[in-house]
């Protein structure tokens, strides 16, 4: 856990409240609080987002999605969860990190398209917005109904009180998991035609419905939060297993190439999130590559960085077109105080990079602005822009930027960019004030001058949802 913040590129914790009125089609449990804005930690890595989005891409497009700009975005929380908001489907790295083949996520992700594309997000707020008072939405996830028990003497009329909550709080709950039952079921057969269409076995989603079963059963009180999101009686998992088998594709598997993509992020996220001995036990049974890439990740993470570039420099050799090998090289030699050598393993990183993520250069603006000569720092602003272009809602960009054109005197381009970095982490009042600021020293009608108006007439949203 202590290692979060020296991971920053990893794990950057977003405090942007991501609005997810957290009782979607899939929800986010595990709080109390369902009705109000949550803030949720954003894990970016650029080699995991594109291999998620090369699992999405086909299901989306099967969906009649392709064109909706879902955003996926990648929770760092060791539960098995996915969820969507909104345009946006949230994935936790505890899913990516359990899911055993690349099949299982793409089940998951194919069941929450099923709910994006049938509305049932929206159709759930107007239910929610029928129950009527925030305390009966609280107490349908739970813990209110608890809590208020807990609160309440054991005096007659406290413990009255708390038993009218909760008998009208359980009728309210028995129509909305009724409600949410028959969407459930929708969102499984919309996930195995999507899955039919794109030649895909359903067989990933199936064994991610079973795993929770069994966890239940065995364990009577454990409830997992897909669990509890995604109610699944006996019955339902009857019915997916009967669709499953019937399709042409149950016995089809995934592609080794993909399957390798998928073991070596699975290594990773243990490495990152859980430590060493996590990612060494993960290693067991993985393919030759993976074992070895997770291997290099942990003595970068955890052991001596002249040992970690060696094993890096063997994995360039096996995969030399391997974007992520490359950046784990500039990661290894940024944290040497090596940013030249890291600026070229960077370079090359995004070059070979085909999904195009805003994270590589990034990354590498920050060796030029390590190396801080004018001409470093010029290329500094350039990369860290690109990445910007690509990626423009990466707050932690815009602190760079904002040190860059700093050291270069460039008062106005900073304040902007400072003003753009609390605006992309929601912290408006903060952003509003570096826009003024900024506006004063930029020409009025420039480019930059619109932006800063934007960022001044932005309406934050109010916190709770109507
Ligand atoms: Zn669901």
């Amino acid at each position: 856990m202590q290692s979060f913040t020296s991971l920053s590129r990893f794990v950057a914790r977003s405090t942007r409240a991501v609005t997810a009125l957290a009782l979607s089609a899939g929800l986010a449990l595990g709080s109390t609080g369902a009705a109000h804005a949550q803030s949720v930690p954003i894990v970016r890595d650029a080699e995991i987002e594109a291999l998620v989005r090369d699992y999405a891409r086909p299901i989306l497009k099967a969906a009649g999605l392709a064109n909706s700009n879902i955003n996926i975005v990648l929770v760092n929380d060791p539960a098995f969860n996915a969820f969507v908001a909104g345009r946006r489907m949230f994935i936790n790295t505890g899913a990516l990190m359990t899911a055993e083949t690349p099949n299982e996520i793409i089940g998951v992700i194919a069941h929450e398209a099923g709910h994006i594309a049938g509305g049932h997000q929206e159709r759930l707020r107007d239910q929610l917005a029928r129950a009527q008072t925030m305390a009966i939405v609280a107490a349908l996830l739970g813990a209110g109904a608890m809590v208020a028990g807990a609160a309440t003497d054991t005096s007659g009329l406290g413990a009255a009180g708390a038993g009218i909550v909760a008998g009208g709080s359980e009728m309210a709950r028995r129509g909305l998991l009724g409600y949410q039952r028959s969407e459930e079921t929708t969102a499984d057969r919309s996930a195995i035609t999507y899955l039919n269409a794109t030649g895909q076995s359903a067989q990933g989603m199936l064994k991610t419905f079973q795993r929770f079963q069994t966890a239940l059963s065995l364990s009577g009180a454990r409830v997992d939060p897909y669990q509890v999101s995604h109610p699944m009686p006996r019955e339902r998992i009857a019915n997916l297993e009967t669709l499953a088998r019937e399709s042409a594709f149950f016995d089809k598997k995934d592609s080794e190439a993909l399957q390798q993509r998928h073991d070596m992020m699975r290594v990773k996220i243990a490495a990152y999130t859980q430590g060493q001995a996590a990612a060494s036990r993960l290693l067991r049974g993985t393919d030759g590559l993976a074992s070895r890439y997770g291997d290099a990740q942990s003595t970068y993470l955890f052991g001596d960085l002249r040992s970690a570039l060696t094993k890096t420099d063997a994995l360039i050799k096996s995969q030399p077109k391997n974007a992520y090998f490359h950046e784990l090289r500039g990661d290894i030699l940024m944290k040497s105080n090596k940013p030249a050598a890291a600026a070229e393993a960077y370079s090359t990183a995004v070059r070979l990079d085909t999904a195009k993520s805003g994270i590589l250069p990034i990354a590498l603006g920050q060796t030029y602005l390590a190396m801080g000569t004018p001409d470093a720092l010029k290329k500094a602003v350039v990369e860290i822009r690109k990445g910007l272009d690509r990626d423009r809602e990466n707050a932690s960009g815009y602190r760079y930027l904002a040190q860059a054109y700093g050291m270069l005197g460039d008062v106005a381009d900073a304040d902007l960019a400072t003003a753009d970095g609390h605006y992309y982490s929601g912290a408006y009042q903060d952003a509003k004030i570096f826009a003024m600021r900024a506006q004063m020293k930029l020409q009025r009608g420039s480019p930059g001058w619109v932006r800063a108006q934007d960022i001044i007439n932005y309406k934050a949203p109010s916190k709770k949802k109507k």
